[in-house]
């Protein structure tokens, strides 16, 4: 039977990075896709591990090759899904997850009808504002512009099928997995 492709998604800063992780460490049999991005590295991000971290011009040659599944502009550099690995493994059974953000999202239905859109939102603005900022990797500027994003995205929850509200770490990490382990 093929795997399953579930799209975990949703603003930055709702905690997808940090539920994703946590299901990763608790379902063995899960395959999380590395994307590739033309943004740099952070400190301590190993390349293949992270992302796969491209040229502008290794990023449009992927493009040209039909080499994503999809790929976005998501606060001006680009991330795509690179869709060879994700087939191969959905095809030898395996459920592949991808944490992409919600341009991208969208964008795998087109292409992939059959995937699970997880919505990944809030308990409210203000708690996504206030982990934003609490995370500290962005500018005070860059934060504005993720939250003027976010209304647009959390707009879009409607699109999924289903919301996860990320009010609790450990109760919404328990919701995501009993979803994945139900859509079997
Ligand atoms: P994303 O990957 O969606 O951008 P992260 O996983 O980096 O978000 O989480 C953003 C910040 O919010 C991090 O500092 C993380 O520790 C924190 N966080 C994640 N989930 C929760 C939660 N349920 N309650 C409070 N803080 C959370
Ligand atoms: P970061 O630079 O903080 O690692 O990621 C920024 C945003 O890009 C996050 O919202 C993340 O989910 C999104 N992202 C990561 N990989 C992909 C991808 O392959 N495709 C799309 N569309 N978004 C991605």
């Amino acid at each position: 039977m093929a795997g399953r492709l579930f799209v975990i998604s949703g603003p930055s800063g709702v905690g997808k990075g940090t539920l994703v992780s946590n299901i990763m460490s608790r379902r063995d049999g899960l395959w999380l896709s590395v994307s590739a991005t033309t943004r740099a590295p952070r400190k301590g991000e190993v390349d293949g591990k992270s992302y796969f971290f491209l040229t502008d011009e290794e990023f449009d040659q992927k493009i040209a090759s039909n080499g994503f599944l999809e790929w976005a502009n998501v606060h001006g550099k680009r991330y795509g899904t690179l869709r060879e690995k994700v087939v191969e493994k959905i095809s030898e059974g395996v459920d592949v997850i991808l944490e992409i953000d919600p341009q991208g999202a969208l964008n795998v239905r087109e292409n992939y009808p059959d995937a699970y859109l997880i919505f990944i939102a809030p308990p409210s603005f203000d708690d996504l504002k206030a982990r934003l900022v609490g995370r500290g990797t962005e500018t005070e500027e860059q934060i504005e512009r993720r939250l003027q994003t976010a209304k647009v995205e959390l707009e879009q929850q409607k699109c999924y099928n289903r919301t996860l509200i990320n009010d609790d770490l450990e109760r919404a990490t328990q919701e995501l997995l009993s979803i994945i382990d139900s859509c079997k």
